[in-house]
Formats: C-alpha cells, structure tokens, sequence
C-alpha cells in the first residue's frame, strides 16, 4: 500500500529555528552565510536542505547539531537547546566522507560511540550485528573498512550513527560521492532504513532528484546571502519507489524547484 507523504508544516515541531544568521568573520571580510532563516521541521519528518554550492546548507546543518553558534536568531531541539540536545545524544550525523577507521573491523566502527560509553563489549556485538542487518551489510562485521565498496562504507557510516539510536539523523551530502546507480540504490536503502527507526531525518543535497525522492518537505535555499527561497511539499506516496523515478509527477516536481531558483 502506499501511504501519504507528511507535508504539512509541524504543529508540534522537532527542531525550529527562528531567524537564524550567520556570519564568519574571516581576515578580509565578513561572510554573511545565512540570513534570517526560520524553519519548523516535525518529529519523524524526512526533509532535505536543497541548494546551489555556497548556500548555506552544511552551515545550517551544523548549527542544528550545535557544531558551531549562530550570530543571530535562536533554535529549540526537542524542546531543549542544540546544546542540551547534543549533551542528551539527541543527534546522529553522517558526512559526505565516512570516516571510518581502517585499522577497526566494520562491526568496531559501528560501535565504537557505544566503546566510548563503556558498553560492555556483549552488548556492542549484539547491537553491531542488529544495525548490520538494518544496512543489509550481515557476514561484513568482521571485514575492515578498505575491503568494502564506498556505497557499503558510506552504509555502516550511516549504522554508526544510529547506534547511540538518535531521535535526529542529520546527514551531509552523504552520497554525492558516489556513482548515480549506487547513489540512487543508496537512497532507496536509506528509505527503507528510515521506514524501520522512524527518527527525524535532515539531508542535505544539491541534487534536485534525491531531494524529491527521499523528502517529504524539501527547503530551497538560495546562495549570497543563504537563505531560505522555499519550501516544497512533496505530495508522493510512500514507500518510494523505483517505478516512482520514472513518473509524471516526480518530473514535474523536479521543474517546480528548478523554477523555483530562477531569477535568484
Ligand atoms: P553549502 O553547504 O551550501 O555549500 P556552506 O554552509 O558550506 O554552504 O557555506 C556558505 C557560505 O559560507 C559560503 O560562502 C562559504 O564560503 C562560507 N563559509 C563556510 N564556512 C566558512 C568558514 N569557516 N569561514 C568563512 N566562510 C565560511
């Protein structure tokens, strides 16, 4: 069956910034990186950050996960700050590079978050093999990183992060380094992963078809200074599917936020 999409904007929302600006001073100027973006996104919600290079993506992102302040403005998570919710291990983040250590085997890298908490070493290894079934990796636990394909790298990066089982997975241009068929096998998994933990999901991207695929809101942010341009509504049943890809109204919503950045 497919289900409808969420895509309203939150009555209760998860993460909600208000006028949040950034600026980076640097040695010969000031860098206005986002200006005033406000922003509701609900508990449970897929939404992706969509925009040109330069236009504030991963700075938003990285002012949700309280990796660096705002100048401006002010932001609640889960009803507490970005720093309480960070300390509460609220977040789990995956970047663009996976990050893994080559040394650890893919099962001590899933767990190391949880090594570092003094779980007992049992429990890492159940917990590993549970999250290795969840990213379809099972009979890799005991492989190093260096022997697996970037696509599988990027897929226990993504395990990793939901070990500490995060109410929030903020994800960085996790696969655009990636070849177009793994990217969009990529996507598809992350789906049915979503579908099965049901955390709050933020994904940043420039690709206007991944947005579309995996959202159900998707921000446009607009470059010189970042802020936000939009906000698109992605009315496509769920799950998505392949078949989905090929459809008049995916296409179509591909042109809308394609127009939606012209005269920007
Ligand atoms: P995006 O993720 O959309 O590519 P960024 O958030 O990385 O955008 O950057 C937004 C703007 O802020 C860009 O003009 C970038 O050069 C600038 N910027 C990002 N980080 C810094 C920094 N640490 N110091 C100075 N300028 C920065």
């Amino acid at each position: 069956m497919t289900l409808p999409a969420q895509t309203a904007d939150p009555k209760v929302p998860e993460i909600e910034l208000d006028r949040v600006s950034m600026c980076y001073a640097t040695d010969t100027s000031d860098v206005l990186a986002l200006e005033q973006v406000s922003l509701r996104i609900g508990k449970g919600e897929f939404v992706s950050l969509l925009g040109p290079s330069g236009c504030g993506k991963t700075t938003l992102l990285r002012i949700m996960a309280d990796l660096i302040q705002p100048s401006g403005g002010s932001l609640k998570v889960a009803g507490k700050s970005a720093k309480e919710a960070r300390l509460a291990r609220k977040y789990g983040i995956v970047f663009q590079h996976p990050g893994l250590f080559d040394w650890r085997k893919v099962k001590d890298n899933i767990t190391l978050p949880l090594e570092l908490m003094k779980v007992k070493k049992r429990e890492r290894d159940e917990k590993a093999a549970e999250l290795l079934e969840l990213v379809g990796l099972q009979g890799f636990g005991d492989k190093y990183p260096w022997q697996l394909s970037g696509g599988m790298q990027q897929r226990v990066a993504i395990a990793r992060a939901l070990s500490m089982e995060p109410e929030i997975l903020l994800m960085d241009e996790p696969f655009s380094a990636l070849d177009e068929f793994s990217r969009e096998r990529l996507n598809e998994e992350l789906l049915s992963i979503w579908s099965k933990v049901g955390n709050t999901v933020v994904f940043v991207t420039h690709s206007i078809p991944e947005a579309v695929f995996l959202s159900d809101r998707v921000f446009v942010l607009s470059p010189h200074p970042g802020r936000l341009s939009a906000v698109v509504p992605i009315p496509l049943g769920r799950p998505r599917t392949k078949e989905m890809r090929n459809s008049r109204p995916f296409f179509q919503l591909i042109a809308d936020i394609r127009d939606s950045f012209e005269g920007v």
